[in-house]
C-alpha cells in the first residue's frame, strides 16, 4: 500500500522538472498508480494546480516540513502508461524543456483543458451500478465523493462503467449544403425551353432537378457535384432563377466516413528493389532488433507499399505499427491509402480533426483498438502498447520539428521508442536529409536504396528556363514561353498539369515606387502580405490585419505598387493567358477551411480541373496518373535565404515536385524557371541525382562548419524592450563560454534576422559543437535558473531548422 507519491506538478512561473512529494489520502492508498492525473496544492498559498503520479512508495520522503496531500484525482486509470512516463523524462532532458509540457504535449487537447468529465454506464445496469447511478444516465465526475469513486474503479474494472470527456463544441452540429427542387416536371421542360442552348451546366441543372421534382427530402450538394460536377455556383444561378433552394443540412461528423464502405486493397506483387527492402525490414522486426533503415527511393519507386507490407507484417506478428506522414492533412491519398489496406484497424491523428475526433481516435488507440496509426508530427505519442515497427515517411520535412516547448524532432522521438520496444524504424524519403544520408555512410542506419520507379517508367525529363533570357523577350514575369507552350499541348490532349510557385519570403508586398517605402506589420519586423480576396493587408506572424493603403505613409505618393507573385496574382495572369484552362488554386488561403485540402485534390483526381495551382504544399505525396507536366514557376526563391539549409531545401523541393509528373503509364515532363540555372542544386535535382548532391553539399558543409559535420543549439532570449533581450543573451553568452572546449564554435550574439515578433525582441546565439560534456549540463541550468521573469523568456533549441 503506497502512503506517498512523487509528482510532476504544473506551476507555469516555476516549472521544474523535480518531482513534489505528496502524502496519498486512506481512501486512495491502494488505487493511486503512476501515470494518473492529480490535484495538489503547492505553494505557500497552496492553490491548486494540477499534476502527474510518477512514482509512489511505502517509505516517508526524506523532508523536513509537513508533507501536504493530494487534494483531488482525476482519472480512473492512468493515461500515461510507463513507456510514455520514461519517455517524458527523456525528452525533457534531450529538449531543455520541462516534463510537465511533454506530457501535455503527448496528450489530446481535450485533456489538457477543464473539461467536463461524465462517468457512463456501459454494462448491463446491476444492483451496485443502480445504487450509484441513481437512475440517471451519467454522472459528474467532479461530484463524487472519493468513496463513490473507488466504487466506480472496481466496476470499471468489470466494463460496467466508462469515463468520458466532454467538451461543449462537440455538440455543434455540422452541415454541409443540400438544394431543394421548388418546381414541377413540366415547369422544368418549360423553364428549359427559355434557356440558351448553349448554356450546358444550366441545362444539366434542370435535367438533374427534373430527375429529382419529386423528392421531398433535400439533397445533398456534395453527393450532387460528385455525380454531375454542378456545383455551388451553379446552385446559386438556379436558386436566383426560382428552380431550387438552397438549405444547409446536418451530417455527421466522421472525417473518413467514405473510406469505412471503400474496398480494401490488396497487397500488390513487389518489384525486387521493394521486396529486399521489405525482407530486411521484417527480419529486424523478428529478431527484435532496434535497427533503423534509410530507404532512399526515387519518386515513385513505391516507398509506400514496403510501409504497408512491412506494417502488415508486423500485425501479423500481434504487434502494433506507428506511421508518421508530415502533416497529415496534406497527403489525404496517404490516409486512403492505408486504410485502404487495413480497415477499420487504422488510427488517423492530425491537426486537421476536431478535438473530440482527435481524442476519439486517441482511445481507440489506448483501448487497443486500432493496431495501426497514421499521423503527423505529434502522434509520435500514440499510445501503442507492443509497437513492431515504425515509419517515417518524408523523414527530410522540416514540419517533424516541433517549434514551440518541448522543441522535439518526431525522428528523434520514433528512434526512442524503437529501442524501447526493440523495433526498427524506417525513415523513407527520394532526398533524405543530410543528417540521415550521413549517419547511413557511417553505418549508423543501414542504406537501402530503390534506383527504379515501381512501374519502370523513366523519371521525368526536366528543363531547365533561364529567366533571364526570358525576361528580354516578353513582359510577362511568370510564364516562359516554353511553359505556356507546353500548358497548351495538355488542353489539347486533356491532360493535367501542376504549376507550383514557391512562395516563400516577401512575396506579394506592397511597395512604394517614388520612396521604396514598404508597409510593414506595427507588432512584428515584417512586411504586411497583401490578401486579395480579404482587400486587406496581413501580418503572418501576429495575424494583424489592415486596408490596403491608398498612398505611401511615407512620402504620400500614389505610386504604390504590388510586389511578388502571389498564387492569385498568377491565377489571374493564367485565366488571361489560357482562357479555356480549368483551374484549382491550393494555398494558405483556399485550404483554410477545414477538408477543403482534400476536397481540392478529389476535384483534381476527378478531372474538374486541368491545371493544380498551388504552393509548396502541392509538392508532396500527390499521385494523380493523368499529371503529365509539373512547372515550377520560380525555384530561386528558396535559395535567397540567409540559412545554410537553402540549397538542400531547393532541392528538395525541385525532386518532390517533379515526382509528381508521369507516376502512371504516361510520360511526364517538368519545367523549372529560375534565374540560376547554373546552380548546383537546380543542376542535380535537374538530373534526379540526389547522390551527387549529397556529396557536393557535404563537401561544402564540411567546408564551412554546418551540420551534419558540427551539431548545433540555438539560444534565444526575448524581452519586449530592445536592450533587456540584448542583455539577457550577452550574460548567458558569458555564462556558456567558459564552459566550452576550444574546439566549440560560438556564433554571435546577434539580432535575429526577423528582430521583433508580437512586440517582443529577439536575440539569439548558435552554439556549434562536436562533443561538449560540459554542454548540457549548463544549458540545464539556464533553462531552470530563467523562467519567465522580468518579462524574460529564454529558448533553448537542439538541432533548429530554422536560423531566421
Ligand atoms: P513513392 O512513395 O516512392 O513516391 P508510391 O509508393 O507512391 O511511390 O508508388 C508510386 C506508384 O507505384 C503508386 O501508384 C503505386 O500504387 C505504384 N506501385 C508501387 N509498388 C508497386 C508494385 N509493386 N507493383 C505495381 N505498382 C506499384
Ligand atoms: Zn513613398
Ligand atoms: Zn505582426
Amino acid at each position: 500500500m503506497a502512503q506517498f507519491a512523487q509528482i510532476i506538478v504544473d506551476v507555469p512561473t516555476l516549472q521544474t522538472n523535480r518531482p513534489y512529494d505528496y502524502a496519498i489520502p486512506l481512501v486512495w492508498q491502494d488505487q493511486l498508480q503512476v501515470g494518473i492525473r492529480v490535484v495538489v496544492p503547492f505553494g505557500k498559498g497552496s492553490r491548486q494546480v494540477q499534476g502527474f503520479v510518477v512514482g509512489t512508495s511505502d517509505t516517508p520522503p526524506d523532508y523536513a516540513g509537513e508533507l501536504k496531500t493530494i487534494a483531488q484525482v482525476l482519472d480512473l486509470q492512468p493515461v500515461l502508461n510507463t513507456e510514455l512516463l520514461a519517455l517524458a523524462k527523456w525528452l525533457a532532458q534531450w529538449t531543455f524543456s520541462f516534463q510537465i509540457s511533454c506530457m501535455q504535449t503527448m496528450l489530446p487537447s481535450m485533456m489538457k483543458a477543464s473539461y467536463t468529465k461524465k462517468v457512463r454506464l456501459t454494462g448491463a445496469a446491476t444492483p451496485a451500478t443502480a445504487a450509484i447511478f441513481n437512475g440517471q444516465a451519467e454522472l459528474d465526475f467532479a461530484d463524487l465523493a472519493p468513496e463513490t469513486i473507488k466504487q466506480l474503479l472496481k466496476l470499471q474494472r468489470q466494463n460496467l462503467v466508462e469515463v468520458d470527456y466532454q467538451v461543449h463544441d462537440r455538440a455543434k452540429i455540422k452541415t454541409i449544403k443540400a438544394i431543394q427542387p421548388l418546381l414541377s416536371v413540366a415547369e422544368y421542360t418549360a423553364a428549359a425551353a427559355k434557356v440558351p442552348a448553349n448554356a450546358k451546366r444550366q441545362h444539366d441543372l434542370l435535367a438533374y432537378l427534373s430527375a429529382h421534382a419529386t423528392t421531398t427530402a433535400p439533397l445533398s450538394l456534395p453527393q450532387i457535384t460528385a455525380e454531375t460536377q454542378l456545383t455551388l455556383a451553379h446552385m446559386h444561378t438556379g436558386a436566383d432563377k426560382g428552380w431550387l433552394r438552397i438549405v444547409d443540412l446536418e451530417t455527421y461528423r466522421d472525417p473518413y466516413a467514405e473510406l469505412a464502405t471503400a474496398p480494401r486493397t490488396q497487397p500488390l506483387t513487389l518489384t525486387a528493389e521493394q521486396a529486399t527492402a521489405v525482407e530486411q525490414i521484417t527480419t529486424a522486426g523478428q529478431q527484435q532488433q532496434a535497427k533503423v533503415f534509410l530507404v532512399e527511393g526515387v519518386t515513385g519507386s513505391g516507398k509506400t507499399e514496403i510501409y504497408l507490407q512491412s506494417i502488415q507484417a508486423a500485425i501479423a506478428k500481434g504487434q502494433t505499427a506507428l506511421m508518421l506522414v508530415p502533416e497529415i492533412g496534406l497527403t489525404p491519398q496517404m490516409v486512403t491509402r492505408v486504410k485502404g489496406r487495413f480497415g477499420a484497424h487504422v488510427a488517423v491523428l492530425h491537426s486537421g480533426l476536431s478535438n473530440g475526433e482527435r481524442y476519439d481516435e486517441w482511445r481507440r488507440i489506448e483501448r487497443g483498438e486500432a493496431q495501426v496509426v497514421v499521423g503527423a508530427r505529434s502522434a509520435v505519442f500514440a499510445p501503442l502498447t507492443n509497437l513492431g515497427l515504425i515509419i517515417m515517411d518524408e523523414e527530410h520535412e522540416s514540419s517533424y520539428k516541433q517549434d514551440d516547448m518541448p522543441r522535439y524532432h518526431a525522428r528523434d522521438v520514433a528512434l526512442w521508442r524503437a529501442r524501447y520496444h526493440h523495433c526498427p524504424v524506417v525513415l523513407g524519403s527520394a532526398t533524405p536529409s543530410l543528417e540521415s544520408r550521413s549517419r547511413a555512410q557511417k553505418g549508423v542506419y543501414q542504406l537501402i536504396r530503390l534506383k527504379e520507379r515501381a512501374n519502370h517508367q523513366p523519371l521525368p525529363e526536366v528543363t531547365v528556363v533561364d529567366m533571364k533570357d526570358e525576361l528580354k523577350q516578353t513582359k510577362e514575369d511568370n510564364f516562359s514561353s516554353l511553359l505556356l507552350q507546353e500548358l497548351h499541348k495538355r488542353l489539347l490532349h486533356q491532360e493535367q498539369s501542376v504549376l507550383m510557385l514557391n512562395r516563400r519570403g516577401f512575396s506579394s508586398f506592397v511597395m512604394c515606387r517614388d520612396c521604396g517605402f514598404v508597409l510593414k506589420c506595427p507588432n512584428c519586423d515584417i512586411s504586411l502580405t497583401l490578401h486579395m480576396d480579404t482587400h486587406s493587408m496581413k501580418c503572418h506572424y501576429c495575424g494583424h490585419e489592415e486596408a490596403i493603403p491608398q498612398v505611401c505613409a511615407n512620402c504620400q505618393s500614389r505610386k504604390i505598387r504590388y510586389y511578388g507573385t502571389g498564387t492569385q496574382k498568377v491565377e489571374s495572369e493564367l485565366k488571361v493567358l489560357l482562357p479555356e484552362a480549368r483551374i484549382l488554386r491550393m494555398d494558405v488561403d483556399t485550404t483554410r477551411r477545414k477538408g477543403a485540402h482534400a476536397k481540392i485534390l478529389r476535384q483534381f483526381g476527378n478531372h474538374q480541373a486541368d491545371i493544380l495551382l498551388g504552393t509548396q504544399m502541392i509538392a508532396k505525396g500527390l499521385d494523380f496518373p493523368d499529371v503529365t507536366l509539373v512547372g515550377v514557376l520560380n525555384a530561386d526563391t528558396a535559395l535567397g535565404l540567409p540559412d545554410f539549409r537553402a540549397s538542400e531545401r531547393t532541392f528538395q523541393l525541385l525532386t518532390q515536385v517533379s515526382g509528381r509528373a508521369g507516376r502512371a503509364d504516361k510520360k511526364g515532363e517538368v519545367i523549372v524557371q529560375t534565374y540560376n540555372p547554373e546552380h548546383y542544386a537546380i543542376r542535380l535535382a535537374r538530373h534526379h541525382d540526389y547522390e551527387g548532391f549529397y556529396q557536393r553539399e557535404m563537401t561544402l558543409r564540411h567546408q564551412a562548419g554546418y551540420p551534419p559535420y558540427y551539431y548545433t543549439i540555438l539560444v534565444t532570449a526575448s524581452h519586449e524592450e530592445e536592450n533587456e533581450a540584448a542583455k539577457k543573451i550577452f550574460q548567458l553568452m558569458n555564462q556558456v563560454k567558459p564552459a566550452l572546449s576550444p574546439q566549440a564554435v560560438l556564433l554571435g550574439p546577434t539580432p535575429r534576422a526577423i528582430a521583433r515578433v508580437n512586440k517582443r525582441y529577439y536575440y539569439q546565439m548558435v552554439i556549434k559543437y562536436k562533443h561538449e560534456p560540459q554542454l548540457e549540463k549548463i544549458l540545464t541550468q539556464i533553462m531552470q535558473e530563467n523562467q519567465a521573469r522580468n518579462g524574460i523568456q529564454i529558448s533553448i533549441d537542439r538541432e533548429p531548422l530554422s536560423f531566421i
